[in-house]
């Protein structure tokens, strides 16, 4: 089976849901071949001799696309913002320039567009796939995948589709392999086929060009079409074949999923609550054991923990036994986290950064999206955390049903009273799951007519609705200079997946 990570995704790790899937499937005795088509064409694409203007910036871009790729690769760039800053947004440019011929195509280091089709209607999607011809990645899908496929001979071609800048690509490739390959049979699955299934309106647009669409975890399903029973159990990722040396990081990061959907799931703004996926966990032993063979298989310089919130379970065992490696991830705020000597062994067990859902700073907000937390103890966690040397990448959350500009402005209060103990900040604009219960409850409109829409347009009960938001943002958040120090920390295209290699204990 040949599985594939599609462009366009960040390049800063290997990919999680195929390297878990062959993770599976390979002690089934199911040979699994990875390919990191995300890695390959975005570098394909950099590197390829664009038709480029002749002007400063393309011409600066194009000379030094080779010397930004290596220093991006070492850890001394990473010591250095400005020369950071100024490489990698001069590889995005020379990304960009690869699109310069291709009207109304846009590409960067995160994302893909094109103004003709829209990734969330079903039709321009099989259209994508009709017309592959004209994709921008259609010169690497030629020089890369007739030789990749005519040595493997994949019965099946399994693609993961987790992202909407992944979509449009993704079902060009899938034309490619349809035209090109039409005795393989093609499966798509990953967290954007979830969504998309999840949809009770849910019909299938792409029966006749993919063989099989799987909503959630991919395992089961894919041993089943082998006929073959799961036997084994919590299996670490395979990385093999991967070219770990080329993504884009001063070293290897190893990303690890320690359990799936969220042990809370009751946040109502959350696709995990909305999609109602279960929850599964690696026993804590099973998780350190993983992460030892792995870490001297691939010499990682830093662990990513994948999981929607590392529980508190194995945090402690993470402070009990460190995995030698540094780490970070995503917690929930919790009572555990605001015990300074906890926080102190946590970080003594190379945990550089947590990102934390913050949310909010109304208390009446957090308790009606059933947030489960308190601004108090998230005042002790975050507390402890700057204590004990560990960098915090908050997240914050703003237009929900029960925000006004009254509670949006009780956030930035927060923010600014904490400043000190926030290392970095996401600020997103709430989008109304159309799975979700408000969804129903709330009047409003779909909020596109494409029929792959995953948000609902809603009418705001209290008149706050995106466009005061983004006002709101603009005009006196971001404005504030504590606040705007935050946000110019941000590792530009790469946010939090390089964030950690500017924490001050990052080693
Ligand atoms: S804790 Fe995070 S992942 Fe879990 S339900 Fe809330 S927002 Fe979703």
């Amino acid at each position: 089976m040949l599985l594939i990570h599609p462009p366009v995704a960040k390049l800063g790790e290997p990919p999680a849901g195929i390297t878990a899937l062959a993770g599976c499937l390979q002690p089934h005795g199911i040979d699994c071949t990875l390919l990191d088509a995300n890695l390959e064409a975005l570098l394909f694409l950099i590197g390829r001799q664009a038709d480029a203007r002749q002007d400063t910036r393309s011409d600066r871009a194009l000379r030094h696309r080779d010397a930004n790729l290596a220093a991006v690769r070492t850890p001394e760039l990473y010591r250095h913002p400005g020369r950071y800053h100024k490489a990698v947004h001069e590889l995005n440019y020379a990304l960009q320039l690869a699109a310069h011929s291709h009207l109304g195509v846009s590409i960067s280091l995160t994302n893909y567009q094109d103004e003709h089709h829209n990734p969330l209607a079903g039709n321009d999607l099989l259209n994508t796939a009709e017309t592959f011809q004209n994709s921008l990645f259609f010169p690497w899908f030629c020089s890369r995948l007739p030789p990749l496929l005519d040595a493997v001979k994949p019965l099946y071609i399994g693609i993961s589709l987790c992202y909407l800048s992944q979509a449009l690509p993704t079902f060009a490739l899938l034309g490619f392999l349809k035209d090109r390959y039409p005795e393989a049979r093609l499966i798509l699955g990953g967290g954007l086929i979830t969504s998309w299934m999840s949809n009770p309106r849910w019909h299938n647009p792409f029966a006749g060009l993919v063989d099989h669409c799987i909503a959630g975890p991919g395992e089961e399903p894919l041993l089943r079409l082998f006929s073959a029973q799961k036997t084994k159990t919590h299996q670490p990722p395979v990385y093999t074949g991967l070219p770990l040396s080329s993504y884009l990081a001063p070293g290897p990061i190893l990303p690890y999923a320690a359990s799936r959907g969220c042990y809370w799931n009751r946040c109502s703004f959350c696709p995990e609550t909305a999609e109602q996926s279960r929850y599964q966990q690696t026993p804590p032993a099973i998780v350190l054991d993983h992460l030892h063979s792995l870490c001297r298989q691939l010499q990682p310089v830093l662990i990513h923990f994948l999981d929607n919130a590392i529980s508190p379970l194995l945090l402690q065992t993470l402070a009990e036994q460190p995995p030698g490696v540094s780490w970070y991830g995503f917690t929930r705020i919790h009572e555990q986290l605001a015990d300074p000597d906890f926080c102190r062994q946590l970080r003594a067990s190379g945990c550089v950064l947590l990102k934390l859902g913050l949310e909010s700073g109304s208390q009446e907000v957090l308790d009606t999206m059933h947030k489960g937390i308190r601004l108090e103890l998230i005042s002790r966690v975050l507390a402890a955390l700057q204590a004990a040397g560990i960098a915090t990448y908050v997240y914050l959350l703003f237009g929900t049903p029960a925000e006004s500009l009254a509670e949006a402005r009780q956030t930035m209060e927060f923010t600014l009273r904490h400043h000190a103990a926030i290392t970095f900040l996401n600020l997103a604009i709430f989008n109304m799951p159309i799975t979700s219960d408000e969804a129903h409850r709330l009047p409003g409109t779909i909020f596109s007519e494409s029929n792959l829409s995953l948000y609902k347009d809603f009418v705001h009960p209290r008149n706050w609705d995106r466009r005061a938001v983004r006002i709101f943002l603009d005009r006196e958040f971001r404005r504030q200079p504590q606040i705007a120090a935050i946000l110019r920390r941000d590792p530009p295209f790469f946010s939090s997946n390089h964030a950690a290699f500017f924490t001050e204990n990052y080693p």
